[in-house]
């Protein structure tokens, strides 16, 4: 989700906790002949290699499961990953801010997204950086809020490695995170949604507008009959509304010809971002009440699953008192 319009230049560099790898150092033993001993050795090294095995493997990430409610409600301080309650193969990561959500998925988005970006070269950090700046953005204001379904992280982590890509330490969090949640492999059904805790330029009230509409890109991803429902409201529009919608969405910055992104955008922005800051009537060159038509019209079509009360109701509440006061 593209942010509204303005920019945060902190360049403060807040790291990703959650990968230790700790070294054990085989003891020296005295030299000793016989078969008992000779075995001993053997379960020695044995033991030595499975405590290698274990303490060399990536730090499981812990996931709990949340509602929209509790996640609005909470606003944590850390990197803080969830299975969305009512569809757990949506995945929902809360960033601590803006900048450790941009190093985590801003090359991601570059490689699927973006427009006038290559769809099958990953870019390195020079280009990436060159790619954000000819937008206008930095790393924290590419995006407000990401989502990718497996399949598109899985090949950016396969053609990451084909290029030999140096990955930074946050998007190796990430790499741990898919493969953790079996996602590397083919076929597999799900999808992040990210969003970061309030704090600089991001309200609490902007976070839980940010994740709504990021869930309804998660209901698209994974659920066939939603989608499938997205592509008919899309080819159902006048060539004049598909066009304004996709003029709205080329200057966020979205790859226009990509025409399940535009589909899917358009979903998120006209039913699930009910904020002026965001989205309007003026921004697709439409009235109000062309406006309210469409979105009515959408809605009463729904296929009926948990994502379809969501388009009318109020969003939850938010956090009080946000938990961290770090600028983004
Ligand atoms: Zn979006």
């Amino acid at each position: 989700m593209k942010n509204p319009g303005f920019d945060d230049d902190d360049a403060t560099i807040v790291m990703v906790r959650g990968v230790a790898a700790s070294v054990l150092h085989p003891q020296r033993k005295t030299r000793r002949t016989g078969i008992f001993l000779a075995g001993a050795a053997v379960l020695s090294l044995l033991a030595i290699g499975g405590a290698w095995a274990l303490f060399s493997r990536p730090a499981i990430i812990p996931i709990n499961t949340e509602t929209e409610a509790q996640i609005d409600a909470t606003d944590p301080c850390h990197i803080q990953v969830s299975y969305f309650a009512p569809d757990p193969a949506i995945v929902v990561i809360n960033f601590p801010t803006l900048l450790a959500q941009g190093l985590t998925l801003d090359r991601v988005a570059a490689l699927t997204e973006k427009a006038g970006l290559p769809r099958n070269h990953v870019l390195d950090n020079a280009e990436l950086r060159a790619a954000i700046a000819s937008h206008g953005d930095t790393i924290s204001s590419y995006y407000y809020g990401h989502d990718y379904p497996a399949a598109s992280l899985a090949k950016f982590f396969q053609l990451a490695a084909q290029e030999n890509i140096h990955l930074n330490p946050q998007e190796r969090w990430l790499k741990g995170l898919i493969t953790q949640l079996g996602w590397l492999k083919p076929g597999a059904n799900g999808a992040i949604i990210t969003l970061p805790t309030a704090g600089g330029p991001v309200t609490p009230e902007m976070r839980a507008v940010i994740l709504h509409h990021e869930i309804s890109h998660g209901a698209f991803f994974t659920t066939p009959a939603y989608r499938q429902y997205a592509v008919s409201f899309w080819y159902s529009l006048t060539a004049a509304d598909r066009a304004a919608f996709t003029n709205f969405l080329g200057s966020q910055g979205y790859d226009t010809n990509n025409t399940m992104l535009m589909l899917n955008e358009t979903q998120a922005y006209l039913i699930f971002t009910r904020d002026p800051r965001f989205f309007n009537a003026n921004a697709v060159g439409m009235t109000q009440a062309e406006i309210d038509q469409l979105r009515a019209g959408f809605i009463a079509g729904m296929p009926n699953f948990w994502l379809t009360p969501m388009a009318n109701a109020p969003l939850p509440a938010t956090a009080a008192i946000p938990a961290c006061s770090a600028s983004s």
